[in-house]
């Protein structure tokens, strides 16, 4: 979860000090990268998948799962090999800290490049960091790719069991030792409180079973009397960060050839961003409730929305500060790319931005659609500041920029070249969910890849006023969004505005087509015919787009599909919308065989044949 700087971070009354030096110099920093590589051309289309796991352990005696918090012990064996000059060379994996003790990051050793056979690596690579990982475990301790651990939050949700209500998040649910060890990650939490003047407040609608009350009310008993006051009827209430950036996800970064390409793949990215948020559903349970919501992404907004009252607008603004819109976390505000399809329309919402930020970048050459976007970013303040790294050579760091940038979690980042390397413009999608096998969730890295050569390669065109991305995102999270949602999208995506520019479509008509709409995964065959491809990788690319078709098409279950239907015929299940330790404890058992090859006939159907080329790494996995 971005940048993790050393030294020892700046209380929060101490680091607002420094808010306007890390602006202004973060500024620089950027001017600096933009002037020296804004003309490069012809950076290899690269790319790579980062998937988040949550260690469990799981007492078959007394049939209960709950969370590991080990990750500093793994990492630090795993990130030992990275560092070793003998075997730095021939690493596979990179693993990264997250922000629960109880999660951790991986990425492939290397980026992918623009070879189509690197799909035949993706999910080879995703097998082989669960098998890593999985040396080292305990006993009764293993790993799973699920977006949210379903009773986090819950008394004793983790082994060993803790206590909430501690300096940190101050959570009446969440205990301090489920924030990773990382200085940045308690650093965050406390700024995001103490920034705000309260703790996060966090609110996700109840799933009405046939037995829970209207209004449903929780008896919430808080030492500092916050949940009985601000807790919301007919919601599930969370108040710490924990709730939002303890849940995993699956992203993938994009290098492009150039900073005009990375333009153009950040805004055609961002109106994908809802749709691949709806498909890729996996979150229906918080705090061992059912909720009326498929995706954690709202979650996530509220648990780092750390705007006091004035930027809320709801107390009178005093000098230099804005009344802000979104969380840090959210959809993304303004398009980037000047690109022949973009109009000015498109950027449809009031763009809140730091105007210093905007005219020092301006004044310097940086057009008005770029320095915008920095802008907007740079009204946030930096959350974690290091005193080691307040003075920087501007020329040949990036860290103030990085500062903002990193807490800024959007759908879509644009990401300028870090000083000094060979990585070029890169763009990194990030709303999708994590799934439970690798089988999925390499097809879904491997269809969002397709989608952004069919992008470049037909020069297409999905802009839609950003207006209707954010009703689309709304849209995405609600229950069974993939079969009852309908999502603007554009009518003619080869072209120009002709006529009616959008309409509401449901998935399966986005991404299989229908009538003259043509559809993704269609033009994903178009451009597969067009190119040279072995049957061997052919084969298994068919397999992940059937999987994509059949989710949108409703043939097969999204994760957060087949979670609410393992929850409600559960035996255990008393129609009350609650998850039961016990049923908490099948669910997460599940998941474990799920991950380590199980297969689920309503969540993948056929797709997932056996071939002879790759059982044998799929079943060595088992
Ligand atoms: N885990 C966060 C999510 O689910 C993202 C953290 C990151 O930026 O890596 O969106
Ligand atoms: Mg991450």
């Amino acid at each position: 979860m971005g940048l993790l700087s050393h030294g020892a971070p700046l209380s929060w009354d101490e680091a607002k000090l420094q808010a306007d030096h890390v602006r202004k110099n973060g500024i620089e920093q950027f001017l600096s990268v933009y002037r020296k590589l804004k003309d490069r051309q012809n950076d290899f289309l690269k790319w790579g998948d980062e998937v988040e796991y949550f260690f469990v352990k799981l007492n078959d005696k007394e049939k209960a799962a709950k969370l590991s918090l080990n990750s500093t012990k793994y990492l630090e064996i795993l990130n030992s090999e990275e560092e070793d000059p003998f075997t730095k060379e021939a690493i596979d994996s990179l693993w990264r800290p997250e922000y629960a003790s109880y999660m951790i990051e991986s990425t492939p050793g290397t980026p992918y490049g623009h070879d189509i056979s690197n799909f035949l690596e993706v999910e080879e690579s995703m097998m082989k960091r669960r098998r890593k990982i999985k040396a080292f475990l305990e006993d009764n301790e293993y790993l799973v790719t699920l977006t949210n651990f379903p009773r986090l939050g819950c008394r004793y949700c983790s082994d060993p069991p803790c206590e909430p209500y501690g300096p940190i998040a101050k959570s009446i649910f969440i205990p301090d030792e489920f924030i990773n060890l990382h200085p940045r990650f308690e650093t965050l939490t406390k700024s995001i409180r103490e920034r705000r003047g309260s703790k996060v407040n966090i609110s996700v609608p109840i799933f009405h079973d046939k037995f829970v009350v209207r209004p449903f009310r929780e008896p919430l008993v808080s030492p500092d009397g916050v949940a009985e006051r601000v807790a919301k009827p007919d919601t599930i209430y969370m108040d710490a960060m924990c709730f939002g950036m303890g849940c995993s996800c699956l992203q993938m970064t994009f290098q492009a050839c150039s900073l005009s390409t990375a333009r153009y793949l950040y805004d055609q990215l961002a109106v994908m961003s809802p749709i691949m948020l709806a498909l890729s559903a996996g979150s229906p349970i918080y705090r061992g409730f059912l909720a009326d919501v498929d995706c954690r992404w709202n979650v996530i907004a509220q648990s780092v929305d750390d705007r006091t009252e004035e930027e809320l607008g709801q107390i009178p603004l005093a000098n230099n500060k804005f009344v802000i819109n979104k969380s840090r976390y959210d959809s993304i505000d303004c398009f980037i790319s000047p690109g022949p399809f973009f109009k000015h329309a498109y950027n449809d919402l009031r763009l809140v931005k730091d105007d210093l930020v905007y005219n020092r970048l301006v004044t310097e050459g940086v057009d008005d659609l770029l320095a915008q976007h920095v802008a907007h970013l740079f009204i946030r303040d930096p959350l974690v500041v290091y005193k080691e790294s307040l003075h920087q050579d501007n020329e040949a760091q990036s860290e103030h920029f990085e500062n903002i940038q990193s807490t800024n979690w959007q759908t879509v980042r644009f990401k300028p070249p870090p000083p000094g390397s060979s990585i070029g413009w890169r763009v990194e999608f990030r709303p999708m969910e994590v799934q439970m096998s690798d089988f999925e969730n390499a097809a879904y890295v491997v269809f969002v890849v397709l989608l952004t050569r069919v992008f470049l390669s037909f020069n297409l065109n999905l802009y839609l006023p950003i207006s209707l991305i954010d009703e689309n995102i709304q849209n995405a999270q609600k229950r069974d969004a993939v079969n009852s949602g309908l999502f603007h999208f554009r009518t003619i995506l080869t072209a120009g505005s002709c006529g009616k520019e959008t309409e509401l479509m449901t998935l399966d008509k986005i991404i299989n087509g229908e009538g003259d709409f043509l559809g993704l995964v269609p033009l994903i065959f178009i451009f597969l015919d067009s190119i040279t491809i072995d049957l061997h990788t052919r084969f298994r690319i068919l397999q992940y787009l059937s999987l994509i078709s059949k989710r949108a098409k409703g043939e097969l279950l999204t994760t957060a599909a087949y979670l609410r239907k393992f929850v409600t015929e559960h035996p255990d299940y008393k129609h009350d919308s609650v998850v039961s330790e016990r049923i908490n404890y099948d669910l997460v058992k599940m998941a474990v065989s799920v991950g380590e090859g199980e297969i689920i006939p309503e969540l993948v159907g056929d797709c997932y044949k056996k071939n002879m080329c790759f059982k044998e790494s799929r079943e060595q996995n088992l």
